[in-house]
């Protein structure tokens, strides 16, 4: 009996394996004509200055139209991109579409808001990077003060004396960077020192607890005096509830994102809460 039982198991085991592997298949194929059928869209979540309440920036997030699955969400598709090597081409078609939209924006009269971009682990290790995203934001007229680079503190670490280099080249250049899900990755205090960042951005799942959990508070509170320490602002991802918001602005923390002050959306609807912040006179500092 056991053995049969186990058999069945096995057998069970694999059609759900099968499953999986064949939905991640198709989904890989689809991707492949993703960019050419125009089926991406980003979507912008709004960022805040924790000390005025005003809105300052947005982190662009890449989603897919898929047409028989709606809308997919980038942790499903970004690590296939990532191993099949086609985020490359999708990671310059979302610098080059935020450009395009800084462009639109400034021409519809909004004030200029620094845009972050995710770059990823492959992205950043191509060898003609720096010239690379020069050149689009060269092609949309785009100052690079404009536009933030997210890193996240895995890939910065990985190899970190030539991501020294790196942050180096694109600071020359005029890109402002941010390390992303900072705390999640094994950052050394001393490269961390001689990364030239602008900003870190701590990880949500930091911040989930923080008005609860004495460590996650612990943590999030010593990131925050460390940051300060090393001259550069913290940026707190996930902020959902006044309470986390009320913990990170008494602690110092710079800015936030989350739900609490704005999900992810489209072009159109950002537009309108960036001119809806402008009425109430919370002209954007950028
Ligand atoms: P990330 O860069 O850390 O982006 C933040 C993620 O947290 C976003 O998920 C955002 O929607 C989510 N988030 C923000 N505030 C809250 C909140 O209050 N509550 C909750 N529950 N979630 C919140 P999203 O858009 O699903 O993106 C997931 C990840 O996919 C991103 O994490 C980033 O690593 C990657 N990604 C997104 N767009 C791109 C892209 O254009 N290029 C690359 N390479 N990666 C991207
Ligand atoms: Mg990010
Ligand atoms: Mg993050
Ligand atoms: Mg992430």
């Amino acid at each position: 009996h056991a053995k049969e039982a186990g058999r069945g198991q096995f057998h069970f085991y694999t059609e759900a394996m099968n499953r999986h592997t064949q939905a991640k298949l198709a989904l890989e194929n689809s991707l492949h004509n993703a960019l050419e059928r125009d089926e991406f869209v980003v979507y912008y979540q709004p960022q805040a200055s924790l000390l005025s309440g005003r809105l300052v920036g947005a982190e662009a997030l890449i989603r897919w139209r898929h047409p028989e699955r709606g809308l997919v969400m980038p942790d499903e598709f970004i690590p296939i991109a990532e191993e099949n090597g086609l985020i490359l081409p999708i990671g310059e078609w979302v610098l080059r579409q935020v450009c395009r939209q800084i462009r639109a924006w400034l021409g519809d009269g909004l004030p200029p808001l620094t845009i972050a971009v995710n770059l990823s682990a492959r992205q950043f290790r191509q060898e003609d990077l720096v010239e690379r995203i020069r050149g689009i934001v060269e092609e949309f007229a785009v100052d690079p003060a404009c536009i933030e680079l997210e890193i996240t503190e895995s890939t910065a670490m990985e190899q970190a004396d030539i991501t020294v280099e790196l942050f180096r080249a694109l600071r020359a250049a005029g890109f402002c960077i941010a390390i992303d899900d900072f705390g999640t990755g094994y950052s050394s205090l001393s490269y961390l020192r001689r990364f030239p960042v602008d900003r870190l951005k701590i990880d949500r799942s930091f911040v989930l607890d923080i008005a609860d959990d004495p460590n996650d508070a612990a943590i999030a509170h010593a990131v925050i005096k460390m940051a300060a320490s090393l001259g550069l602002k913290v940026v707190a991802e996930g902020v959902e509830t006044d309470a986390q918001r009320q913990f990170l602005q008494e602690r110092g923390c710079d800015y936030l994102q989350g739900y609490w002050y704005g999900k992810p959306m489209d072009a159109e609807a950002f537009a309108a809460f960036v001119r809806t912040a402008l009425g109430k006179g919370e002209m954007p500092e950028a």
